[in-house]
């Protein structure tokens, strides 16, 4: 549609960097001037389009007639008393709400970012996966996310983590879309390696992130390295077999040469047995590879129950066995229910 007969008012955080550009030249003005508008969306934050004060004052009115900024709105920010993790709970443009999380951590300074409202893939140990499917995020959501946090803690973010509600590889062009934004140096200024795509195992996902050029990590959320118990909790594993996932992985780090990061979450009695182990060590054989150990987090109605510390230790003693660097993640924000598979609206 030509820009001139096009209906106001378009939100104008929802056009990527060509849309923008597109627009000016169809308007007669420079085409450099997108970057100026990026940075006012995304670094600064502005949603007033007439202090864009570096535009010319026409250019601002003639934006602020065809489009306008939106903001996410924050429905609730809890903080945590353990840690100083932040969980907020954003209401998008078309009454959407998503979870995402702040997490500081020495100068580290992470969000947890959702990719999806709720999820598709019932992994029978997420809350998220309880919830259902209801859409992907567009690229825009998943930036201002960032945003929001950014501007409200007032701390530039380092490092951006795919591990909130939904699975990002089912949604790689927005996902893709947003990770250029985030390394863009007009907007967050977030280096690829800062940046981690997680995914249950979509095969396809991860071939896509190993053709996009850049040093983006890859964790996979394993859990377990038998098929048939990795079935049972992750119902996605009968589409994509620990063979087949095993070699993507392996095609990953042949390509990037990084090392990939298994996330397995403790549940107690289901996968810290002796063949587990067994497995693991199996699977793991010639892959680069860190193992996160994620002590569970339960919640209402699931089927695990959390381990204790020193059930964590017993298992983890274990896992220092294998030949991987082995990390345990002190989940942050337990007390918040913004720990790893508890984004579900939970209060
Ligand atoms: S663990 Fe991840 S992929 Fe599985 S249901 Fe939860 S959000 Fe979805």
């Amino acid at each position: 549609m030509d820009i001139r007969t096009r209906k106001r008012v378009l939100n104008l955080r929802a056009q990527k960097r060509s849309d923008i550009e597109k627009y000016l030249s169809e308007i007669g003005e420079k085409v450099y001037r997108a970057t100026q508008i990026i940075r006012w969306l995304w670094q600064k934050g502005e949603t007033d389009i007439m202090k864009f004060s570096d535009l010319p004052l026409s250019l601002r009115k003639k934006l602020s007639e065809d489009y306008f900024v939106y903001s996410a709105k924050p429905l609730s920010i809890k903080r945590s008393s353990h840690d100083k993790s932040i969980k907020f709970l954003l209401l998008l443009l078309d009454g959407a709400e998503v979870e995402s999380v702040f997490i500081p951590d020495g100068k580290r300074r992470t969000v947890c970012v959702s990719s999806q409202v709720g999820c598709p893939l019932k992994c029978t140990f997420c809350a998220t996966g309880k919830l259902g499917y209801k859409r992907n995020l567009e690229f825009w959501e998943i930036l201002e996310q960032v945003r929001f946090i950014q501007n409200y803690t007032g701390e530039r973010i380092t490092n951006v983590v795919f591990m909130g509600m939904g699975e990002p590889m089912l949604n790689m062009d927005n996902v893709l879309d947003a990770i250029d934004l985030l390394q863009e140096n007009d907007a967050f200024r977030i280096g690829a390696r800062k940046i981690t795509v997680s995914t249950a195992g979509i095969v396809p996902g991860i071939y896509r992130l190993l053709e996009y050029g850049k040093q983006v990590k890859l964790a996979v959320s394993l859990n377990t390295a038998i098929q048939e118990k990795r079935e049972k909790i992750m119902p996605i594993a009968k589409r994509y077999p620990l063979s087949e996932l095993r070699k993507a992985v392996m095609d990953y780090y042949k390509v990037k040469k990084r090392w990939v990061t298994f996330e397995y979450i403790h549940l107690v009695g289901f996968n810290d047995t002796p063949e587990d182990i067994k497995a693991l060590k199996r699977f793991i054989e010639g892959i680069p590879c860190k193992i996160n150990l994620i002590p569970y987090n339960t919640f209402k109605g699931s089927p695990f129950r959390e381990p204790t510390e020193e059930e964590t230790e017993e298992f983890l003693k274990k896992l220092y066995k294998l030949k991987a660097t082995v990390t345990l993640r002190k989940s942050k924000g337990r007390d918040i229910k913004g720990a790893c598979g508890q984004l579900a609206y939970l209060k």
